[in-house]
Order: structure tokens, then sequence, then C-alpha cells
């Protein structure tokens, strides 16, 4: 038998993170909230209400299409998807169809070094359906989440591996959090994926029939069921000589290790796709699309290229383009230090370090603007840099600001013009080859001068100070 390949394409649904709903006033956040609070006759459908889309939605699923170097339509629609179930109120999903928000762009994303690229069919909004929650033969639910913008992702069957659809799906996420349009969390169901897999002799170029995989929530279940089903359809092929008869759609049973058979393509769900006759046809002028594409930040492979310019490696750039909390404190501390080697150990190694210690996350250990005080002690010579490691792992067993620490341990440099002044005439008497070398030319030699200072005052010197104050006494 020839040699097979993957052609694998996914659908991304990602929910966006806008204040209201899709197309009513209702709270948008639901994390924490009593079932069914969030809710009001607009997005439980109701007869006789209206939808009106969310400006905040739609402008950032443009700023995410853009992104995605997607081409904004000019004009795009809404249309109702019918299909029969409990977490849909209104028994349609007012979703896109044949005029999408946007279409045809490309991500670029990387695996092990290597840059690859898949197209994006198009960019859609729609909004979400509500929670079902079974239990035995009652059926729980919540409609807390019906109403929530979605925006649905769809790509060309770019991919050619379990491990390319995991790359690309965390590059997307990186993008989303990047854009702001989506937290993007895995936790809480805001990015979810649908996999389609065929396979074709390698060589060959034609698309056979794909098995649709539903519903996958976390990138290592995208993971294991492409591999199950990359592997149960080669089964077929050898047992049959050949890839599917037609299309399928299956589901993920993710404690059992396997897919299950949903439907068949001859009983595929007829949607009755329709035009939302209720919302008007969605118009973008150039000049508009151009001021939200001007107002894009910086993509994550941008900033990742911009943190290894700076001297970082591979591993400390990820580490910043995925946490934006530890980005934002490197980019502080930096900012103080005006040097990203020191910053990145003091923020990724030292400050990692000791969360991981203190078994918290970012999140639980200092503020930015406390690493930005204590960079700028260690740089005005308050405290060494020695100290300051001290004074850092304080900051995270006890939350207190580096001002307090410092007090509290009595760990102020000696910054007083007389007492270092003294300490000078003291180093200079007691290093006279010290002070004979450096003004024959060697300026090396005051390091050993300052050494002594250092010593003598039990580390409490500013360096800084002592170097001034010999300067001014040998220069
Ligand atoms: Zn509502
Ligand atoms: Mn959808």
């Amino acid at each position: 038998m020839q040699e097979l390949e993957a052609i694998i394409g996914l659908e991304v649904h990602a929910q966006m993170n806008t204040k209201t709903k899709m197309f009513c006033g209702c709270d948008n956040d639901a994390f924490g909230k009593e079932p069914n609070t969030t809710v009001c006759p607009i997005c439980m459908g109701h007869p006789g209400t209206l939808p009106v889309p969310n400006a905040e939605a739609m402008e950032k699923a443009v700023r995410t299409s853009l992104a995605l170097h997607c081409t904004v339509n000019p004009a795009s629609h809404f249309d109702r998807k019918h299909y029969f179930y409990p977490d849909l109120p209104a028994g349609f999903q007012i979703s896109q169809y044949d005029y999408p928000l946007a279409s045809k762009g490309t991500v670029d994303y990387e695996m092990e070094g290597e840059k690859h690229t898949c197209r994006i069919t198009r960019l859609h909004v729609e909004n979400d359906a509500g929670k079902l929650t079974h239990r035995g033969d009652l059926t729980l639910c919540d409609y807390n989440r019906a109403g929530t913008p979605l925006m649905e992702i769809v790509t060309e069957p770019d991919l050619r591996s379990a491990d390319e659809a995991v790359a690309f799906a965390e590059e997307l996420r990186r993008m989303l959090i990047a854009v702001g349009s989506s937290d993007a969390d895995m936790f809480k169901g805001m990015m979810r994926f649908d996999a389609s897999i065929s396979l074709r002799e390698k060589g060959t170029t034609k698309l056979n029939p794909r098995s649709e995989i539903k519903n996958l929530n976390s990138f290592k279940a995208l993971e294991r069921a492409l591999i199950f089903e990359g592997n149960r359809l080669k089964d077929i092929w050898e047992e049959t000589g050949g890839p599917l008869k037609h299309d399928i759609t299956v589901g993920w049973l993710d404690d059992e290790g396997r897919t299950r058979l949903l439907r068949d393509k001859e009983t595929a769900t007829d949607y009755r796709y329709f035009p939302e006759p209720d919302i008007p046809p969605l118009q973008f002028s150039g000049d508009e699309v151009e001021e939200i594409r001007k107002s894009l930040p910086r993509m994550p492979a941008e900033l990742k290229a911009d943190y290894l310019a700076l001297g970082l490696m591979d591993a400390e750039a990820a580490m910043l383009v995925d946490q934006p909390l530890l980005r934002a404190h490197f980019d502080a501390v930096k900012d103080v230090t005006g040097d990203a080697k020191r910053a990145s150990s003091l923020v990724l190694t030292q400050l990692v370090g000791f969360l991981k210690a203190a078994d918290k996350s970012p999140a639980e250990g200092p503020g930015t603007d406390h690493l930005r005080d204590l960079a700028a002690a260690i740089r005005a010579g308050t405290i060494s840099g020695n100290a300051g490691k001290d004074v850092l792992e304080k900051m995270v067993e006890t939350g207190k600001s580096p001002r307090e620490i410092i007090e509290a341990a009595g760990m102020k440099q000696i910054s007083d013009t007389g007492a270092i002044e003294k300490l000078v005439d003291e180093a200079i008497a007691a290093n006279p080859k010290a002070i004979e070398s450096f003004k024959a030319g060697k300026s090396a030699a005051l390091g050993a001068i300052v050494g002594w200072v250092m010593k003598e005052s039990k580390g409490q010197a500013n360096p800084k100070m002592v170097n001034e104050i010999l300067m001014k006494k040998i220069g």
C-alpha cells in the first residue's frame, strides 16, 4: 500500500470577552453566577423580541479578522440556522452562512523551530447556546451562556498531523488573547474545536470524504482525538482498500479515549438557513477597517522576535509571549534598568523561581509596581543587587512592598556622604598599592578599593556613591 497522509482542517469557536451578550444587554460574564440569572426575553428567544448586534463584538471580530490577515467583507449579513435542541431557546442560532464577516486569511505558526502557514477560510460571528448538564434521567438547562458572542474561525485543510493542529491552535489562541477579543480560557470552555480529518495517498491531491470530530475542549483532547481517528481511518483503508465512502460526524469520548459515530452524511441535519429578517445587512467601509487595523497590537510572533532581538533565549521569549503578567513585569523592569539581561534575571529567573518555590501563580505574586520599585531601588543604589534578591523573595512570601521590606530589615544601604567619605579615606590609607596602580593608569585597581569599602561596611555602602567619592578624591 502507498504511504497515507492525514488532511486536517479545524473549526474553532471562540467566545468573545465583551461586556454584554451578542444581541441583548445581558451581562456576558456568567462565571460564578447562579444559573439562569444573566438572561432576558431576547436571549431566551421569546417571540416578538428583537436582536440588536453588539457593536463591541463586531469591532472585536473585525480586529481578529485583520490579525488573521483576512479580508473584511464590505457587506455581510446574519442568517438563522435552525436546529431543535433544548440548549437553543429560539429554535435557531443567529449565525452567518453565505456572506461571512471575513474571508481568506493566513496564520503563521512555529513547530520545532520551523515556520508553517495555515490558510483561514473564513471568520464569522454567531451566538453561543446554553449549557446542559445531564444527571441520570434529568437534564438541567442553564441559559447564562445563551447569547454569548462567538467567533467561528474555519481553516483550510492545510494541517497534516495532530501535532500541527495543536501548534496552529496554540498560536491562534495566543493571537486571540493578544488582540483582546477572547480570553480563550480553555478551562472555561472559551475556545472549542471541531476537527475534520481524512486520509489520502501521499502525492495525490484529491480530498476524500472526512470524519468530523465534534466539540473538543482542550489541546490534549484535540491531539488525542486526531491521533485516534487517524489510526481508525487507516484501519478502514487497510480493510476496504480506500477512504470513507461519505462524510461522517463523530464525538470524542475522552474517558474511553475513542470516537463514537454521531451521524452519517445521509442523515445530516438540514439547518434550513435563511437571512435573519430582524437584522439589517452589515456594512464596513474601507476607512473603518483601516482605522481598526491601525489599532492592532503587536502579534505574539512579532513580540517574540522583539524579545529575541533583545538577546533573550527562545524559552525566555516564549514565556514572556505566553504570560502577559510576566511580560508587563519584564517590560517595566527593563524600562528602569535599561538592560534586558538584568530584567530577565530578575523576572524570569529570580521571580519565577521564588513563585515556584512558594507554589504561587504570577497573579498571586508581587505586582508590576512593586517590581518596578524594587528595580529602581537597586538601580538607585538603595540596596545592592544581592540584597535585592532577598527582598524579592520576601515580596513573594509576604506580599509587602520592597520599601516596607527594606526598611523593616534595616537593609538600606549607607548613602550618607559623610559616612562613606570616612570609609573611602580609610580604604585609600589601607590600599596604597592599589592607589598607585590606579594612578599609573590601571583603572581596574579601583575595584579593589571599592571592594574593601563594601567589605568593611558589610555590603551596606552604596557602591555608586563609593565610586563617585573615590573618583573625586583620587581621580
Ligand atoms: Zn439577554
Ligand atoms: Mn458555529
